[in-house]
Parts: C-alpha cells; sequence; structure tokens
C-alpha cells in the first residue's frame, strides 16, 4: 500500500481575495534557485496548526522560497499607498505575496506572506527581492517584542535563495515568512478613498470591521467606531514602544496597521543610553521618526486615516470632519494613560497619585543628563544595585530614589509584591544593537546561526531574570560613531 505523505496542516482561507479587485492582484511568488531553510519557528508553527516536522523538510522549504505553493493558496500581492516621510505615493507589495490566511485550531486568522519572493506589479524599480542579513534581523526583533509582550507581527521562516541580491554590493538573496492578524495599513485606506469609489472603500471598512472589531459591526456609527478602535490600539502599540526603547525607525502611514501590531522591521532599534532625540535610521536625516517623536506621529498617521476615513463618518463634510477630531482628541490622552500606566508599573507602583508623572519625568530627565542606559537603569532599580554608575553616583540621584522610596511607602504593596511587578515590567534583556549585529555577522558571512539561536533563546524570555541573561544586557562599548540602521534591504 502507499505511504499517505503527512500533511502540513496548511488551512488557508482568503477573505481578503472576497475584497473589489483594485485591492490586489493575483500573482504567483517567482521561484528561486537553490532555496535552503536557514531558521525555523517550531513553537509558531504549531500555534497556527502547522506541522514542524512536514515543514522542515523538503516541501517547507519549497514553500517558504516560493518554489512551490501550499495546498489551497490564492497568492496575491496587496496594493496600498501610503505617506512617507510625510509625502504621498502609491505602494503596495513590491516584494510580498500573501499565501492566504491560515485558519488556526483555535479559530483564528493569520495571513501567511512571504516577503522578498519576487516582482509584482507594485514593485516599481525594485527587484521584488530581500537579503538575508534583514530578514533575519525582522526575525529576531519582532520575535523578541513578541516574548516583550508588545503586538507584532510574527516569523515564522527564512530561507535563504542560493541567489544573489545587486545592492550595493552582491548579497545572499532570502524570503521572509512573516505571518499578522492582517496586512491591512492605514495605506489601505488611503489606497481606497483616492483610487477607489466610496462603495470600495465601504467594502474595505466593513472588512476590516468584521475581521478585526467584529463587535462594533452593527453599532449606530460602526465606521467611526472602527476609527477610535484603530486609534485605541496605536496609542497602546505606541506607548508600549516607549516603554521599552523601541525606536521604529519608518512610521510611514504604510507601516502602521490597523490590527495595532508591530509591522516592518526595517532600521528599527532599541535605545542604549536613553535620548529622546535617537534616530537610529539612515535615511532619516531630519529626526522625524525619532524615539521622542513616535507618540506624535502615531496621532499624524491617525489624522491621515481619519482623511480616508471622512466620507464614512457622516455625508455632511463639515459634520465628519467634527467627529474625526473629536475621535482622534482622544488618542493623545489614550496614549498618555496606557504610558503613565507602564511608567507606573516600571517603578513598583500599584495606585495612582497626582505627582506620580513628576517623578517620572524626574527620572527620565536624570538618565538623559547622565547618558544613563534605557533598559538597565530600570534592571538596577529593578534588582536594587543601585551603588555604581555614572547616574546612581549623583546627588540628583540619590534625591531622586528617596522620593522613589517614599512614594513606595504610599501604598499597600509589599516588597515582594513590588519586586515581582517590576519584574515583569522591566525586562532584563531587550536585542542590543550589537548582539543583533553579531548574530547576523556571523549567519551572514560564515553561515554560523550558533550565536543567533543563541541570542533568540535569551530573548524569548526577557523578564527571567536568569544567570544566563546577564552578559546580554551589558551596552555595548562606547563608539566613536553612532548606532546606524538600513532600510529597504
Ligand atoms: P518599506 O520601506 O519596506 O515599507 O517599503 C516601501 C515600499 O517599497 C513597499 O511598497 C515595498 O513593497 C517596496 N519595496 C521595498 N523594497 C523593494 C524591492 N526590493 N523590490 C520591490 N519593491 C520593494
Ligand atoms: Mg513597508
Amino acid at each position: 500500500m502507499a505511504k499517505v505523505a503527512k500533511k502540513a496542516g496548511w488551512n488557508l482561507s482568503h477573505s481578503y481575495a472576497r475584497l473589489p479587485e483594485i485591492f490586489f492582484t493575483r500573482i504567483k511568488p517567482i521561484p528561486v534557485r537553490a532555496p535552503k531553510l536557514v531558521i525555523f519557528n517550531r513553537p509558531l508553527a504549531v500555534s497556527l496548526g502547522l506541522d514542524p516536522e512536514v515543514l522542515q523538510g523538503k516541501e517547507g522549504v519549497e514553500i517558504f522560497a516560493g518554489n512551490r505553493l501550499p495546498e489551497g493558496a490564492e497568492p496575491l500581492a496587496q496594493a496600498y499607498s501610503g505617506h512617507q516621510f510625510g509625502y504621498f505615493t502609491l505602494l503596495g507589495d513590491g516584494r510580498a505575496h500573501l499565501l492566504g490566511e491560515q485558519i488556526t485550531p483555535d479559530g483564528e486568522r493569520y495571513d501567511i506572506q512571504l516577503k522578498g519572493s519576487g516582482r509584482t506589479p507594485y514593485s516599481r524599480s525594485g527587484d521584488g527581492r530581500a537579503t538575508l542579513g534583514p530578514m533575519l534581523r525582522e526575525y529576531i526583533i519582532s520575535e523578541a517584542m513578541h516574548a516583550l509582550g508588545i503586538p507584532t507581527t510574527r516569523s515564522l521562516a527564512v530561507v535563504k535563495t542560493g541567489e544573489g541580491v545587486r545592492r550595493e554590493k552582491v548579497l545572499p538573496g532570502a524570503v521572509l515568512c512573516r505571518v499578522a492578524a492582517s496586512h491591512l495599513r492605514v495605506g489601505t485606506f488611503q489606497y481606497a478613498a483616492v483610487w477607489g469609489d466610496l462603495t470600495e472603500l465601504k467594502a474595505l471598512a466593513d472588512y476590516t470591521l468584521q475581521r478585526h472589531f467584529p463587535e462594533y459591526r452593527n453599532e449606530a456609527n460602526c465606521y467611526l467606531q472602527l476609527y477610535k478602535q484603530v486609534i485605541k490600539r496605536q496609542a497602546k502599540l505606541i506607548a508600549h514602544w516607549q516603554l521599552v526603547g523601541f525606536v521604529h525607525g519608518v512610521m510611514n502611514t504604510d507601516n502602521m496597521t490597523i490590527s495595532g501590531e508591530t509591522i516592518d522591521y526595517g532600521p528599527c532599534a532599541f535605545l542604549d543610553t536613553y535620548n529622546p532625540a535617537t534616530v537610529f535610521s539612515s535615511i532619516d536625516e531630519h529626526g522625524r521618526y525619532a524615539y521622542g517623536r513616535q507618540p506624535d506621529i502615531g496621532g499624524w498617521n491617525l489624522a491621515r486615516l481619519a482623511e480616508a476615513l471622512l466620507p464614512l463618518f457622516h455625508p455632511d463634510q463639515e459634520q465628519a470632519v467634527n467627529l474625526a477630531q473629536e475621535a482622534l482628541a482622544a488618542y493623545q490622552p489614550l496614549y498618555q494613560e496606557y504610558w503613565l500606566a507602564g511608567m507606573r508599573a516600571k517603578l513598583g507602583l500599584f495606585n495612582r497619585l497626582e505627582d506620580d508623572e513628576t517623578l517620572i519625568t524626574e527620572l527620565l530627565n536624570l538618565m538623559e543628563r547622565y547618558e544613563a542606559d534605557y533598559t538597565n537603569t530600570f534592571r538596577a532599580l529593578t534588582l536594587g544595585e543601585t551603588k555604581s554608575g555614572k547616574l546612581f553616583c549623583t546627588r540628583d540621584f540619590a534625591a531622586w530614589q528617596e522620593r522613589w522610596q517614599a512614594r513606595l511607602r504610599q501604598q499597600r504593596a509589599t516588597k515582594a509584591e513590588v519586586l515581582a511587578l517590576m519584574k515583569k515590567s522591566n525586562p532584563a534583556i531587550i536585542p542590543r544593537n550589537h548582539r543583533v549585529e553579531e548574530a547576523l555577522a556571523a549567519a551572514v558571512e560564515r553561515d554560523d546561526y550558533s550565536i543567533l539561536e543563541n541570542l533568540l533563546s535569551v530573548l524569548a524570555n526577557p523578564y527571567a531574570y536568569t544567570p544566563e541573561q546577564e552578559k546580554y544586557a551589558v551596552p555595548p562599548p562606547p563608539a566613536d560613531t553612532p548606532y546606524r540602521t538600513f532600510c529597504g534591504t
């Protein structure tokens, strides 16, 4: 009797492909020469209902490379537009293919997308390809963000393509398999508003409500509700970023999701030294997307979303604008509320008092003045290790610490409870830029994935405070030139 091949567990559905045709182009990934699976996310595969054994074999490699389609796939490239550094452009998946939406054993729906899988009608002058370093980088940072408890797209696998990709020099090509609650972006709505008619815009909004906010579908002004929910999710997300010192680097409206997940790990990086003006991206010359500006940029992007949704808020434009402005006015206070709640937790505070914000701001000001490491300052406060270090040796800090201790006494919590709260609110480790670079260099230049695997394994439990994590908590040695990241490679 012939042996029946074990199935990978694909259970693909295609709700996005049922949208009006302007939203996508059906197109297959372009096969690559000699694919090799270099990293695979077992736990993620299992949670998606996929069989890791099958996917780590020949079938998986071919699927993740785009050389073969998984059972039931209907590949397409999505259309969108967006404001890039403030300028509006028509974009779309220029190097990505949505294979379908995997329905998990729990009944959840996740986009399965290949990135770096070849040209599409939206490629413009691009080659449709991606290089190994940046795809591994996305894998590391997105998985680290997930472990930190921050909503994010995930990374299921990276394959090397066996082909060279021409950049400043020829680099090894790669394809990343990205998993997302959806790839709907602020830019998808901007696209609908500019290139679609009202029926198409409405179809997109109805689809989004159904997919992400079904509980508001039947409400009176469901489109305004949709907008309010996106505002809320983004306020929460960006507060999360600020709390862990994450700099996204390219917060264009096409890189802001409707689901509230972090997306597009191009030039992102984590703060070492605390400074709100920190910019890592080589192309962000004017600091538009600096760490300290992220909350405001979030608001700017949400205003662009409102502009796209206006005709759905109210038939009368003036009334629509009023509704939008009223909704958007909630963003800043909401952000502040999430951020303050997170900061209180970082300092072990359970209750809220009027002066908490001042206490927090004073600490941040001292961190900036004395060039303290962001993550390690909170780590040291958590562990009570504030004896040595530039900041901790100052009188200013001693005075602040006294105020903090006095504030801690204004609540009922025990020392153990304070410690537990601080430990779960202050990561012991983050993906330090120099550690990420070290792992990428070994993988890309020497085909050695051991450093990357080790890094991934410590980053999987950032709040564990284990001895193995200690060496990963050490900041980089002082450098003559600031750390720089590069986009779109
Ligand atoms: P990003 O900066 O990664 O958000 O990309 C901005 C836009 O450029 C998106 O529409 C991408 O699909 C497109 N893009 C980036 N790199 C390439 C490439 N190598 N080939 C084709 N399109 C690309
Ligand atoms: Mg993008």
